[in-house]
């Protein structure tokens, strides 16, 4: 059962196209403040299970709760609404936009409603691009792109191109933080960084879910992880726990 502390809950969520079933009765809870790393074998359906609990899709069994309410079916702006803030695998940046405009971006759509955040106190409207400008700056820096805050991102490495992803999801000031694949393309220094930005990001109160293939980073940096195999959990524990339960050695195998 949900206590206060779990963020993210699926029960039993199944997802069918057609003939397929992508997940059949996943269950999950992630409970507040912990990095859970979801990973499995290609088509074993990680991507399928972001975009239900994002909204993207709606389960054709099961329910998704977040931080005790249901969401299930939900529109994906609600659910940012909510506090789900997501990146994608393949990078989603505004192309004609530079960094800094893309984090702003991210801003404007903050959580609370902009009518009852100045209802109380109508003056602060006038502070209200002054807000965004300094949490814009803010965000820059945490992330380490002062140097190319006005660049267009498609003329950045990949690498950095990812980190501004993650910064623009985390201008919404998220509850719970989805990353897939965030490493894909990475050099290793990169990867490193990477690591710690998520560490960060978990310490300031987020909770943290990442789709990865790379082995090394889950091991190293997720708290608990979920493993995924023909759309069922086949394991779920510590990455030490996971690594060698033998129905994911198997999974892997198989692969
Ligand atoms: P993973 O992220 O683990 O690689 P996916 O969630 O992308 O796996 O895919 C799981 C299964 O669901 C795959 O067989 C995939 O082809 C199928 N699938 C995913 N999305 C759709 C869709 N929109 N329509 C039909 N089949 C889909």
């Amino acid at each position: 059962a949900a206590g206060d502390s779990t963020v993210l809950e699926a029960e039993g969520v199944t997802m069918r196209f057609k003939g397929l079933v992508a997940l059949d009765g996943v269950s999950l809870a992630v409970p507040r403040g912990e990095i859970r790393g979801v990973v499995g074998p290609n088509g074993s359906g990680k991507t399928t299970l972001f975009n239900v609990i994002s909204g993207f899709y709606t389960p054709s069994a099961g329910a998704v709760r977040v931080d005790g309410r249901e969401v299930t079916g939900a529109a994906p702006y609600r659910l940012s609404q909510r506090g789900v803030a997501r990146t994608f695998q393949n990078l989603r940046l505004f192309e004609d936009l530079n960094v800094r405009e893309n984090i702003l971006l991210g801003l404007d759509r903050t959580r609370t409603s902009w009518i009852w955040r100045y209802a109380a106190a109508p003056w602060r409207v006038f502070g209200y691009q002054r807000d965004l400008d300094r949490r814009a700056d803010e965000i820059i820096d945490r992330f380490g792109l002062a140097d190319f805050a006005v660049a267009i991102p498609r003329s950045l490495p990949y690498g950095i191109q990812r980190r501004i992803e993650i910064a623009r999801a985390l201008a919404m000031s998220p509850t719970l933080l989805l990353l897939d694949e965030p490493a894909a393309g990475m050099n290793g220094e990169e990867v490193r960084r990477l690591a710690e930005i998520v560490r960060s990001i978990r310490d300031s109160g987020v909770t943290v879910v990442i789709i990865e293939h790379n082995m090394g980073l889950v091991m190293s940096l997720c708290d608990h992880v979920t493993v995924l195999a023909g759309g069922r959990v086949i394991a779920d524990g510590t990455p030490a726990e996971v690594a060698i339960a033998p129905a994911v050695v198997q999974a892997y195998l198989g692969d």
